[in-house]
């Protein structure tokens, strides 16, 4: 297994495999981004290309690319590495690797969900109510690959069909259940029959490209409901997944920007016509989560729901979320139809024009309520100003002015009265825009090091360092992690004397723990990023001084404890001992 490792880590390098997630931009001999792990507005999110690792300074997450692949997809070890090993194009011998575990759950799941994929697909191209469905596909301008690209199927209107096939290949009652495929006839007893009937099935892949879910579109008019999605399960989360996103991923970082739609056909059609940087929050509200997910990706969002009422819904949330992380979000306007696969099917790549020229949110929205009221009243007007304060909530005083202006012209209304009405103002309890206030910013655990641990690192990140610091360091009162690390490094360093070697250190012979050693050797890279030798010398120096203050002022202060205590008990003989500790802690 370590060969795997070993030769996985010599093909990936960290900055290939975090940018894959993560916008990065040099900074020196190492590149920082935004933190995947936790929400941030400045980046500390450091990658260390000569270390080969990566680190949140604000939440402490981070590592290997095996730990870092861990964390992002939320995925064991061994996961991890079938992941990067398909992404480098090793083949992982698995009797070797795991023949002792057993599958993971996920595993199970996933293969069930793929076998289910294959079978939907067969049943698109081989039987003849699946052509049917096919000639459908065709008739709203599909084109066989693309069909075939996002593994479009079919589940045929009967009741035992899939499940025999999934049972044949392995895959428990149980599994099938909770993967929604089946429901039990009667509470209670495994007799099952097929769930997904007479639909049009479109399969959710996760970032990686594996299906974890399915959506199934009604193909009957009375049937209910129009849509039918998986259940949460071991493999399926459904506010973490963007429908598309395995196929637009790359196309969402090179163009830096991504359209967000409702449906799973907004995605495809779309798609088709060229326009690939497009996800769906298919089958639920945009989630937070799925905001981490694309802030990852791009800063640059723009949205294009459907144009009723729930689109418009839609669409607020969707400001209100993505506003909460600092991106701003642009909306696509001129849509003609009900949403933009069918604009997609009319206009084909026109909707490109569309993206392009979409405007500011709060742009939108006051057009939007102006359209809906007569502003020509003052109930009118005061309507549309009721109803569009909210958003003033919590914008930058730039963004406000702007949108102050914007609206009050609109309005024919003076400007300071608006401003007056936004700061009276307050939010309603249920408006999403309070649920924003809240949601304040996870704070970053600023995880400082202790002095002591700065001036292990300094001298980790700079051996040089070590042949002064050694005659000052005091092993009296140091951790013993410091005092294991100051015993490997003094074993180089005499051995690098005895045989005249010029004086480096192997960070691979020390005995403590690597990962440790090497978050350590960051920070000091990162705080004293362009010091020379001499002032890295003196700063140890003066380190290493105030850790030994620092510890003397503290051992002074409880020695006062006791002194009081030794004082109140009338304890004169420990008080004598006491005061003399103090008085030559003091001279020293
Ligand atoms: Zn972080």
């Amino acid at each position: 297994m370590a060969d795997v490792v070993d030769d996985i880590k010599s093909r990936l390098g960290i900055e290939e495999v975090v940018s894959q997630y993560v916008q990065l931009k040099k900074f020196g001999r190492n590149l920082k981004g935004l933190c995947p792990f936790h929400g941030e507005k400045t980046p500390s999110f450091v990658v260390s290309p000569e270390k080969q690792i990566c680190h949140c300074f604000g939440c402490n997450k981070g590592g290997d690319i095996f730990a870092f692949i861990q964390e992002v997809e939320g995925v064991s070890f061994v996961e991890s590495m079938h992941i990067l090993a398909d992404r480098c194009g090793i083949k992982i011998d698995e009797d070797k690797l795991e023949k002792k575990a057993a599958k993971s759950e996920k595993d199970i799941y996933f293969k069930a969900h793929d076998l289910a994929c294959d079978f939907f697909e067969q049943q698109l191209y081989t039987t003849s109510d699946g052509k049917k469905v096919l000639d459908y596909l065709y008739r709203r301008g599909l084109k066989d690959e693309t069909i075939k690209e996002f593994r479009l199927g079919f589940a045929p209107d009967k009741y035992d069909e899939l499940y025999p096939v999934l049972l044949n290949k392995g895959i428990s009652k149980e599994v099938l259940l909770k993967s929604g495929f089946v429901s039990s006839k009667n509470i209670g007893t495994d007799n099952v029959y097929d769930k997904y009937r007479a639909r049009l099935m479109f399969p959710i892949l996760d970032a990686v490209g594996r299906v974890c879910g399915f959506g199934g579109r009604a193909l009957k008019h009375d049937q209910a409901p129009k849509y039918l999605n998986s259940p949460e399960n071991p493999v399926y989360n459904k506010s973490r997944v963007l429908y598309g996103l395995h196929h637009s991923k790359k196309y969402i970082k090179e163009q830096n920007q991504i359209v967000l739609v409702e449906g799973y056909f907004d995605v495809i059609l779309p798609y088709q016509a060229g326009i690939k940087n497009l996800v769906a929050s298919s089958g639920t509200a945009l989630s937070n989560e799925q905001v981490r997910i694309i802030k990852r990706l791009t800063t640059n969002v723009v949205t294009s729901f459907d144009t009723d009422s729930a689109g418009i819904e839609a669409t607020k949330r969707a400001y209100v979320l993505f506003q909460n992380e600092d991106i701003q979000v642009k909306t696509v306007t001129g849509i003609d139809k009900k949403d933009p696969a069918d604009f997609v099917l009319e206009h084909g790549d026109k909707f490109k024009e569309l993206v392009d020229k979409a405007g500011d949110f709060l742009s939108f929205m006051i057009s939007k309520v102006i359209g809906d009221n007569d502003i020509t009243s003052l109930t009118g007007r005061r309507k549309v100003v009721k109803e569009l304060l909210p958003y003033y909530h919590g914008m930058s005083p730039t963004t406000r002015d702007f949108c102050v202006k914007e609206l009050s012209q609109r309005l024919g209304m003076n400007e300071q009265h608006l401003y007056e009405e936004i700061e009276s103002y307050k939010l309603p309890s249920g408006h999403p825009m309070r649920q924003a206030a809240e949601m304040s910013e996870v704070k970053a655990v600023a995880n400082k090091l202790t002095t002591e641990e700065l001036v292990v690192a300094l001298i980790l990140e700079n051996p040089t360092l070590f042949e002064n610091a050694k005659k000052t360091i005091d092993l009296g009162i140091v951790t013993e992690w410091t005092k294991n690390v100051y015993n490997d490094l003094l074993e180089q360093y005499n051995s690098a004397r005895e045989n005249f070697k010029n004086w480096n250190f192997e960070i691979g012979f020390l005995s403590q723990d690597k990962e440790k050693i090497d978050v350590l050797r960051l920070y000091a890279e990162e705080l004293y990023n362009g010091f020379s030798h001499e002032a890295l010398s003196a700063e140890v120096e003066k380190l290493i001084d105030r850790y030994k203050k620092d510890r003397k002022t503290k051992v002074l202060s409880e020695l006062q404890i006791s002194i009081a205590e030794a004082e109140k008990a009338d304890n004169r003989d420990q008080l004598k001992t006491l005061l003399l500790e103090q008085q030559r802690l003091l001279k020293s």
